[in-house]
């Protein structure tokens, strides 16, 4: 009896420590960092809502947008932009790793009040028209239980993609050096940016909760072992020193090369 007691008490106290940690994704808000220069020509900007990456890349004095956020924020998003000396209506293109409300949730308000064309993968449609909603989540292990759950609720208005790449498409053609691949798994249209040294992964993988800098597998991957050797395959790319994820980073290579080492597949 009081061994079932404890196991009561124990897991309220781990869903509050839990919902805490959610508190303070939906709670923390923009948190404006300053540029980080790559290897030639890029600056990165990344901002964090709700622990949901946005990047802004400036080459030349062009401006790339790379995902949206969580819905509903776009003039929260807007006003951090304008203070950190970014001007909305100056960004050519808003390129999506994948249409989850945490990364396209603001793709409509950037492309209805800027014009912004939006750039996604081939495969993400059906998710578009359900405004987000995504049947396939695959949650690993508590915390993604515990986030599906809050995931469900976010819908965005559905948005009209300019360009839908298939296989791969090379940003010279929208006047920026870099190329977009898609990367099938975590959706069936995700992408990734390789751009210079840099690349953003979207949810191919993350940053730890408690240490960003450090990656982790995505809280919903259903294929655990094919998302491995995605992350292998990536890191074969040798001239690609940082990874900038959706959810934490930016991720050193150095870092991918030991977490590919501590996660041994079969293969
Ligand atoms: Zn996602």
């Amino acid at each position: 009896m009081a061994k079932k007691r404890f196991k009561i008490v124990s897991t309220a106290i781990i869903s509050r420590f839990m919902i805490g940690f959610v508190a303070i994704w939906f709670f923390v808000g923009f948190i404006p960092k300053e540029g980080h220069k790559t290897q030639n020509d890029h600056t990165i900007f990344q901002l964090t809502q709700s622990f949901a990456n946005i990047f802004i890349v400036e080459q030349d004095g062009k401006l790339l947008m790379i995902d949206s956020g969580n819905p509903q924020k776009g003039e929260v998003l807007e006003s951090k932009l304008m203070n950190i000396g970014i001007d909305p209506s100056k960004i050519d293109y808003l390129i999506l790793t994948h249409a989850h409300p945490d990364h396209a949730g603001n793709a409509y308000y950037f492309k209805e009040k800027f014009g912004i064309k939006i750039l996604v993968g081939s495969g993400e449609e059906e998710m578009i028209k359900a405004q987000g909603s995504d049947m396939n989540l695959c949650p690993r292990g508590p915390l993604g239980l515990l986030i599906q759950q809050t995931h469900a609720k976010k819908t965005y208005e559905k948005f009209i993609p300019d360009i839908c790449v298939k296989d791969s498409f090379d940003l010279s053609n929208i006047g920026f050096k870099g190329l977009v691949k898609l990367i099938p798994g975590h959706t069936p249209g995700s992408l990734f940016v390789e751009m210079d040294d840099a690349v953003f992964v979207g949810d191919l993988i993350r940053g730890q909760i408690l240490n960003p800098k450090k990656p982790a597998y995505h809280i919903f991957m259903c294929n655990l072992e094919e998302n491995l050797q995605q992350i292998k395959k990536l890191a074969n790319k040798t001239h690609i020193k940082m990874w900038y994820p959706g959810h934490g980073g930016p991720l050193s290579a150095q870092k991918i090369t030991e977490f590919i080492k501590t996660n041994k597949s079969n293969k």
